[in-house]
């Protein structure tokens, strides 16, 4: 593998743990000459500001453009809760995003068998379960424009503009037919057109894009019937796309089937580099303790060989040694509150298996 710098976000509360864990791996691969991963780091969020006062600053973006990939913990920490919206630490997140152009976001959502009795659904519902929601991560209600305060008859006003253009609209629907014809071909598409003007353009211009792909099923879903049928019959999705703010929603709660938040990753790209991250937050509340379930940052590790560094074998490998040491019954809190491991030693485990299946 060629020489690639990659640039590292620890950023808040859980996630310089959580990045130590995956800092394990890569330090491996290097050792080992499997790969010739040069890391830098950098800050955002709450660590950008309690260094800078700014959530992020123009230099650091500037470091994360130039790289070939980006790894990111988590960022937000309540101590700047009271911040105005530009010196909130979650705004760090949005600049960075916007400034990368990460307009695809990918959330596999799928089971490890063993897990299964820690769904919240019954397993015969999630054996198995294996879909991917594509997020239009850039555009919507986040970044829509006017936005903020009025006063309206003496009555203050909090208001944001939900919008999307075609171009916006054509170029995630064009990344989620790549996907869908990798795997089963089915996808379907989620908007509130029933109500929203900004839906119906959704739908008119997946329903264009998709034209010449009569070998992709395409289906349209209200959000609110895919909440419902998230939780109800999972395994009918295989490719769900949907805008930045319905995507937001559903992909948590489709996290709760597999058991717990702390074990899935996500990417998101553009089409020159990508951003790799849990999809979890910082998780103030268990920062700290060694309780941390490490496993969704060591899956974005292995989305990152997957998607931008085209090492499937990497990938796997990761992949399959986080299966194995869940198979062997090591669990964090998150998934066993009485008989767990720490999160150090999580990462050691996964480590150790690595090794034997390099
Ligand atoms: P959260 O995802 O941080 O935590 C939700 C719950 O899941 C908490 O009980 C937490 O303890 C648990 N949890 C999360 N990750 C876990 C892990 N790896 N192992 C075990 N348990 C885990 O969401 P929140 O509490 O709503 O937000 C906390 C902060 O994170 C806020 O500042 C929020 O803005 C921020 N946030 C950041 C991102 C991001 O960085 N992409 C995403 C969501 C929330």
């Amino acid at each position: 593998m060629s020489k690639k710098n990659i640039f590292i976000f620890p950023g808040d509360e859980i996630g310089p743990e959580i990045t130590t864990e995956a800092i394990k791996i890569i330090d491996f691969l290097n050792e080992s000459k499997m790969t010739d991963i040069h890391y830098e780091f950098g800050d955002v969020g709450g660590a950008s500001l309690d260094k800078y006062n700014k959530p992020i600053t123009d230099e650091t973006l500037e470091k994360a453009r130039k790289s070939d990939a980006v790894l990111l913990a988590s960022v937000g920490t309540p101590k700047y809760d009271n911040n105005t919206r530009e010196l909130k630490p979650e705004h760090g997140l949005l600049v960075l995003r916007k400034h990368l152009n990460l307009y695809i976001n990918i959330r596999p959502i799928f089971v490890f068998n063993t897990l299964s009795e820690f769904s919240s659904l019954k397993s015969e519902l999630i054996n198995d379960l294996d879909l991917v929601i594509i997020r239009e991560l850039i555009g919507d209600v986040y970044f829509g424009e006017p936005r903020g305060f009025k006063d309206v008859n003496g009555d203050k006003v909090g208001y944001n503009t939900m919008q999307y253009s075609e171009s916006e609209v054509q170029r995630i629907t064009k990344f989620a037919i790549d996907i869908a014809l990798k795997r089963n071909k089915h996808i379907t598409s989620v908007d509130k057109a029933n109500v929203l003007e900004c839906s119906q353009l959704w739908r008119q211009t997946v329903d264009r894009i998709m034209e010449g792909h009569s070998n992709i099923d395409l289906q349209h879903m209200y959000v609110d019937n895919a909440a419902m049928q998230i939780i109800k019959n999972p395994k009918q999705f295989d490719v769900i796309l949907t805008p930045n703010l319905f995507g937001d929603i559903l992909s948590d709660a489709a996290s709760m089937l597999t058991g717990s938040i702390g074990l899935l990753p996500s990417a998101s790209l553009s089409e020159t580099i990508g951003m790799f991250e849990p999809i979890h937050g910082s998780a103030p509340d268990i920062a700290g303790k060694g309780v941390v379930n490490p496993i969704a940052m060591i899956l974005s590790l292995a989305m990152m060989f997957e998607y931008t560094f085209d090492r499937q074998d990497l990938a796997r490998i990761i992949k399959k040694s986080v299966d194995d040491v869940l198979e062997s019954g090591y669990f964090t809190k998150d998934l066993s509150q009485n008989d767990y491991i720490t999160t150090n030693e999580m990462g050691d485990k996964i480590l150790e298996s690595i090794k034997k299946l390099c």
